[in-house]
C-alpha cells in the first residue's frame, strides 16, 4: 500500500495539484497559502509546498489532506481520480511492470492533460507578458511610435490569438480540445520558447 503514495507523488507535483484545484500559482511557483489567512504569496508549490507565513510544509498528499480534510490513504484516491493517474489503488503498485505500454486511453487522456496544463501555463505567463509589454510601452506620440519597444508589437499582434486560445482550451469539449491541440501543437512550442526566451533575458 505505501508503494501507492510513492506513485502519487512522482505523477503530480504540488505545483500541479495546487493549480489544478484552483489556486493561482505565480511563475515562480508562488502562491497565497491556502492554510493561513494569506494577503500576499507566501507559499512556495514545486515538488513539495512550504509557506514561509505559517510553516505549512509537505508533500503533495499532505497538500491535498490539509486542503480537503482528508486522510493521507484518501487524498492519495482523491489524486489518482482528479488526475486520471494509471494507478490501481487495490493491486500493488509496480512501476516497471506494465507501465511501460502507454496506450490504454486512460494514459493517453492523462498525458494529454498534462500537456494541456503545461501549455496554459505557458500560454496565461505568455498573455500576462505580453498585456503588461502593451500597457507599459504603449507610445504616447507618433515619434514613440516610430521607436516603440518591439515586446509591444509583439503584444498588438499576438495579445488577440492567445486570448482565443486560452478561451478555446479552457471552454470546450474534450475533443474539441485534441482538435485544437493538434493544430496548434506548433504555435504552442514557438509560445513556450519566446516565454523561455523572455524569462532568461528578464531575470
Ligand atoms: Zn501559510
Amino acid at each position: 500500500m505505501t508503494n501507492i503514495f510513492k506513485g502519487v507523488k512522482e505523477a503530480v507535483s504540488t505545483r500541479d495539484a495546487a493549480s489544478f484545484y484552483g489556486i493561482k500559482v505565480s511563475r515562480n511557483g508562488m502562491c497565497q497559502c491556502p492554510f493561513h489567512n494569506d494577503r500576499h504569496p507566501s507559499m512556495k508549490v514545486d515538488n513539495r509546498f512550504h509557506c514561509f507565513g505559517c510553516g505549512a510544509d509537505g508533500d503533495v498528499i499532505n497538500f491535498v489532506q490539509q486542503m480537503f480534510g482528508l486522510s493521507p490513504l484518501d487524498a492519495t484516491k482523491k489524486l489518482i481520480a482528479d488526475f486520471n493517474l494509471p494507478i490501481d489503488i487495490k493491486a500493488p503498485y509496480k512501476p516497471d511492470d506494465k507501465a511501460k505500454k502507454p496506450n490504454t486511453e486512460q494514459e493517453e487522456l492523462r498525458a494529454f492533460q498534462l500537456y494541456k496544463r503545461d501549455a496554459l501555463n505557458y500560454l496565461h505567463e505568455y498573455y500576462y507578458i505580453l498585456h503588461c509589454a502593451k500597457r507599459d510601452y504603449a507610445p504616447h506620440t507618433p515619434e514613440e511610435l516610430e521607436n516603440c519597444n518591439p515586446l509591444f508589437e509583439e503584444a498588438l499582434h499576438n495579445l488577440d490569438m492567445i486570448d482565443v486560445m486560452i478561451e478555446e482550451l479552457e471552454n470546450t469539449t474534450l475533443n474539441e480540445q485534441l482538435d485544437f491541440m493538434n493544430t496548434y501543437k506548433e504555435v504552442i512550442a514557438r509560445v513556450k520558447n519566446r516565454v523561455n526566451e523572455l524569462n532568461n533575458t528578464r531575470d
